[in-house]
């Protein structure tokens, strides 16, 4: 029998905790099962609800994978712990990850990156960076459209808010748990207002946190930095697409890719999950590595205080993989002493609880995973919004010109430049005008159009304008309204 440490005894007054657990698709009900074992080994203070998503729900016919039923369990629940869920292909299905960022609120994505040479094959010995990841925003709010046969938009979405909270969240997490530096990545030459925004709200909330070191990198040249020495990084803050993009990268180049868990934290709930996918091929043959959903059920115990369990499965699985008892996918002649199943890993994790790895560093007893109650609290400017004008995007096979100026006159507007795809077609290039547009050209153009002196515009004059370029013969496909604020404009002044 076991002889577990005072610790474990001295939890029995603990309030238990409810936990929603999912063990979806592949070798997800492998791993869950795994993970299972060793949080009822270690004695967590859980109580389990179990729910079924994936692909049998899909195939049910519910779209996000997710019966509505156990949305109420999830709601009620304190944090939900899933396992990997196959996609099916095709159309019409939606990602259960995003309707469980949104309906949790899960903004924030924390993703530890962590070698453990000499016994897993890294090319980076010793790397340890934390990606954070913004989760709710940017391009993954999904709002795509086809305006022309060949034309597609996506829209990057930021807010203010957002920004913030996923900001000072890397920031708490760096202080928490005594991490030096908050590097930022963004792409601000050239998206200066999303971006843009991004970055500076960064510059402010770094302030707040003198003691921890700050730096920005336009994320293409950071990204390259990352790759060659991560030994340079410690916490990485980003916004949804390029830290969906470099979190994979960051945990593959740390060599530890079905070792690593990730947290999504939010509002009205937490969820935790192994970063890999279902490996349908590696299914229902006890090959799979459960390390990841390990890992996250150890940042699940973290979230829920239980720093304790936390720390004690942590430190039997360092010593589990310093013994060199791997499964498949990390085993390694010469670094590996035995090849073992996803049950037999667990069954050394749990015969291991209680004693600590004597080479790879032991984890400590922090709260790795932190919960943030004031979210954003920067104070925003108040600026007075004016409605100037509008940009306006015609379908047309030559550029619109004289529509839109004959348009523009009768709303005591000016046409200020036609452009497609970024370049400027008018005035800069009015000889263009009689020319049909061709194949590389795609036949959408924004048309400025600004009120004339220091009218203001309404939002029916922006009716007016579309319904005289209507009237003209052209196919408007969409417009956006061109506000100021304070003395700033709300948009790009230059294509
Ligand atoms: P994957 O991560 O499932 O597998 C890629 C390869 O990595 C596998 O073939 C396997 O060789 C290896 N691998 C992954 N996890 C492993 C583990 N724990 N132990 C040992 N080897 C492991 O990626 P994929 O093949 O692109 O995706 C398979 C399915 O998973 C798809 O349907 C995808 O939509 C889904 N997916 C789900 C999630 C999620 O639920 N969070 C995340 C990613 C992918």
């Amino acid at each position: 029998m076991t002889t577990f440490p005072k610790q474990y005894i001295e939890k029995e007054h603990m309030t238990k905790a409810d936990i929603a657990i999912a063990r979806g698709d592949g070798i997800g009900p492998e791993i869950m099962a795994a993970t299972l074992a060793i949080l009822e080994a270690a004695q967590a203070n859980i109580t389990l609800h179990e729910i079924e998503i994936g692909q049998n729900v899909y195939l049910k016919g519910f779209q996000n994978g997710i019966d509505p039923k156990s949305w109420d369990i999830i709601h009620a629940t304190q944090a939900f712990l899933k396992a990997p869920v196959t996609t099916p292909q095709g159309g019409g299905f939606r990602s259960l990850n995003v309707a469980i960022r949104a309906a949790l609120g899960l903004y924030a994505n924390i993703r530890p990156c962590i070698a453990y040479d000499p016994f897993v094959d890294t090319k980076y010995p010793g790397m340890d960076v934390v990606v954070i990841r913004e989760n709710e925003e940017d391009l993954y709010t999904g709002v795509e459209y086809r305006h022309t046969q060949d034309c597609y938009h996506a829209i990057k979405m930021t807010t203010r808010q957002g920004c913030e909270k996923i900001i000072r969240y890397a920031f708490e997490y760096a202080r928490q748990n005594n991490r030096k530096k908050v590097t930022c990545f963004t792409k601000d030459n050239i998206l200066k207002m999303t971006d843009g925004l991004f970055h500076a709200i960064y510059d402010a909330c770094a302030k707040e946190y003198p003691e921890i070191e700050h730096e920005h990198w336009i994320i293409d040249i950071g990204a390259a930095k990352l790759t060659d020495t991560p030994q340079n990084f410690d916490v990485i803050v980003l916004s949804n697409l390029y830290g969906d993009i470099l979190s994979d990268i960051t945990a593959q180049i740390a060599g530890s890719v079905g070792l690593a868990g990730s947290a999504n934290i939010g509002e009205r709930g937490a969820m935790f999950e192994a970063i890999h996918g279902s490996a349908p091929r590696r299914a229902g043959q006890n090959l799979a590595n459960p390390s990841g959903l390990i890992m996250a059920a150890i940042m699940l115990l973290e979230y829920l205080d239980d720093i304790d369990t936390a720390t004690l499965i942590h430190n039997a699985w360092l010593k589990t993989i310093e013994e060199g008892i791997h499964t498949y996918d990390i085993f390694e002649e010469g670094k590996s002493s035995i090849k073992v199943g996803t049950k037999e890993f667990a069954h050394a994790v749990i015969s291991r609880l209680g004693k600590m790895p004597e080479k790879l560093a032991s984890a400590k007893k922090s709260k790795g995973i932190i919960r943030i109650k004031e979210g954003a609290h920067l104070t925003p400017p108040h600026e007075t919004k004016r409605l100037v004008g509008a940009d306006i995007y015609i379908d047309a096979s030559e550029i619109p010109l004289e529509g839109c100026i004959r348009a523009a006159q009768a709303v005591r507007a000016e046409v200020t430049f036609i452009a497609n795809r970024g370049l400027v077609l008018y005035p800069h290039a009015a000889h263009l005008r009689s020319v049909t547009i061709n194949q590389e050209m795609k036949a959408h153009f924004r048309c400025r159009f600004l009120a004339k002196g220091d009218t203001d515009f309404t939002p029916k004059d922006i009716i007016s304008l579309q319904e005289k370029i209507i009237s003209q013969g052209l196919d408007v496909t969409k417009y956006e309204g061109l506000y100021t604020f304070g003395e700033k404009p709300g948009f790009r002044e230059t294509p």
